[in-house]
């Protein structure tokens, strides 16, 4: 590796040259606009790759990334995106995706403590703690991967109940809340059939799918 990174320059003229030459005009035509359909926010894990996954170009998809894929209601930073995504853009779509084996999770699943990161991760275990009666009696072998799937439940929540996501359902503005997950071990995607469409569907949506998670874990004897 070299201290210039000139690697990576070299990658992006050659990336830069194969978008033109296969789509002409591609980089001159997303001056003028963007018009993604879809916001995603989702771990800052760098396995995750947001639009490489789901195979969108750039303007295609608004990305959110931070620890854990969480969405705290004082978090300026994500709630400036959704913001933006959902007034000037108008996504149709918030996709809330963790991912399994999480690092993230798997710290606040086991108290671990790892730095400044330790107060960030408090939202997960926050969730953890909502969910502790029945997390205690997961297998701990795939206790980890529960609390990424409950954690998805509650950040999507937590969007639904946003002042921006609730106004624009307010005036009759379509936007659509989703609760994924992405598998590192197979490359897929699950959707968690928390799919929010209005006020009215939040917590019905939460509860199918968390009885949805409660029968997919094998809850020991
Ligand atoms: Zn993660």
């Amino acid at each position: 590796m070299s201290t210039q990174l000139t690697e990576l320059f070299d990658n992006n003229r050659r990336w830069a040259e194969e978008t033109e030459t296969r789509e002409p005009g591609f980089f001159t035509r997303l001056l003028s606009q963007q018009t993604p359909q879809y916001l995603w926010i989702g771990c800052a894990d760098s396995r995750v790759p947001a639009n490489e996954l789901v195979d969108l170009l750039p303007g295609e998809l608004f990305v959110h990334r931070n620890v854990a894929n969480v969405v705290v209601h004082s978090d300026l930073n994500a709630l400036s995106v959704i913001q933006y995504a959902v007034d000037s853009l108008k996504v149709q779509h918030i996709i809330v995706v963790g991912h399994s084996n999480c690092g993230g999770v798997k710290a606040a699943m086991n108290s671990w403590r790892v730095g400044l990161a330790d107060n960030w991760l408090r939202h997960v275990q926050d969730v953890r703690h909502q969910h502790r009666a029945w997390l205690n009696q997961v297998d701990s072998a795939v206790q980890v991967d529960a609390l990424v799937e409950l954690n998805v439940l509650e950040q999507a929540r937590n969007v639904c109940t946003t002042t921006v996501v609730q106004d624009a359902w307010g005036r009759g503005q379509t936007v659509v809340v989703h609760g994924w997950v992405y598998g590192l071990h197979n490359g897929l995607l699950q959707d968690l059939s928390m799919t929010v469409a209005g006020a009215a569907d939040v917590e019905v949506a939460y509860e199918a799918a968390l009885a949805g998670i409660h029968a997919r874990y094998t809850v020991m004897a």
